[in-house]
């Protein structure tokens, strides 16, 4: 395996790569992985030549008041798992190197970007659409692997694609969890004890919301009350947002029809946990 730091290595092994016909597939991470990243790595593993993990905790996705410095790294273990599932390559830059001084170029995407989590996380979107779209810019992927787990992001990010016309294609897996539902994520290290089970009422909110769609409930309203009300009985849980929105332009749905998007933003104490599922009416 290579561990590749600057961005002009990178460039060039993945152009030989690609003169040399092999298919590259880039599964982007902020590193500290767990299942939900691996099966990621896994699908591009199985679908493609060469994969390309890329480890980089991109500080313009952080607000000023975020968790940037705070947030779990470990490249030592990262490597040591990505060796022993058989990747080719880890691109792992420092933040100077992906933002040289003097850099001011970044890519936004009005409306969808202020939505669900960019409602409370102003800059989020464009920091993420930043890196991702350099991070293809650099490795020209002809597929890149996304996570359910983080349904804006990959929703926003193939509306860069289409709209910058790029090869790249976008693949979506579902999301991974725990045996109890929590959705596997970085931050759940953070979560104490106490705080790991009153993160479970984001699994039971949505499982809630998932059967009564599928019982036939079409009135977001309802849905949402019902939902909040699980929250609300958690002491350690407060609601950032709960919304049922439709999948591509994320605005609120009056009524359930086709595809809709049920998703939440819980702080669990000070621990910002995120989570959606994806209904479809004739479930
Ligand atoms: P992160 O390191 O949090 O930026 O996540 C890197 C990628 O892994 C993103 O595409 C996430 O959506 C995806 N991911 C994170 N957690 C999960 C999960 N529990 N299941 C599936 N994918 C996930």
């Amino acid at each position: 395996m290579r561990l590749i730091t600057t961005v002009k290595e990178m460039k060039t092994l993945a152009q030989e790569l690609k003169s040399g016909g092999k298919v590259i597939g880039l599964v982007p991470t902020m590193g500290y992985l767990h299942e939900g990243h691996l099966s990621l790595v896994r699908t591009s593993l199985e679908k493609t030549d060469v994969t390309v993990v890329s480890i980089f905790v991109n500080p313009t996705q952080f607000g000023p008041r975020e968790d940037f410095s705070h947030y779990p790294r470990d490249l030592d273990r990262d490597i040591q798992i990505l060796e022993k599932m058989g990747v080719e390559i880890v691109f792992h830059p420092e933040p100077e190197e992906m933002y040289p001084e003097g850099y001011k170029t970044y890519v936004e995407i009005p409306v969808l970007q202020t939505k669900l989590c960019g409602r409370s996380r102003p800059g989020h979107f464009r920091g993420v659409c930043t890196i991702v779209l350099k991070l293809f810019h650099i490795i020209h992927p002809e597929l890149a692997f996304f996570g359910q787990k983080d349904a804006q992001q990959s929703i926003i990010l193939k509306r860069m694609v289409e709209d910058l016309d790029m090869e790249v294609r976008i693949e979506v897996l579902p999301i991974v969890r725990d045996a109890d539902g929590l959705a596997l994520s970085s931050r759940n290290t953070y979560l104490n004890e106490g705080g790991r089970k009153a993160a479970l009422c984001l699994w039971k909110s949505l499982s809630l919301a998932q059967s009564m769609v599928q019982r036939g409930e079409r009135d977001p309203q309802i849905i949402l009350q019902k939902m909040r009300g699980i929250i609300q009985k958690e002491p350690l849980a407060k609601i950032d947002y709960a919304e049922i929105v439709d999948p591509e332009e994320l605005n609120p749905l009056s009524r359930i029809e086709g595809e809709a998007l049920i998703a939440m933003a819980v702080y669990i104490g000070k621990v910002r946990l995120i989570d959606n599922v994806l209904v479809k009416e004739k479930e």
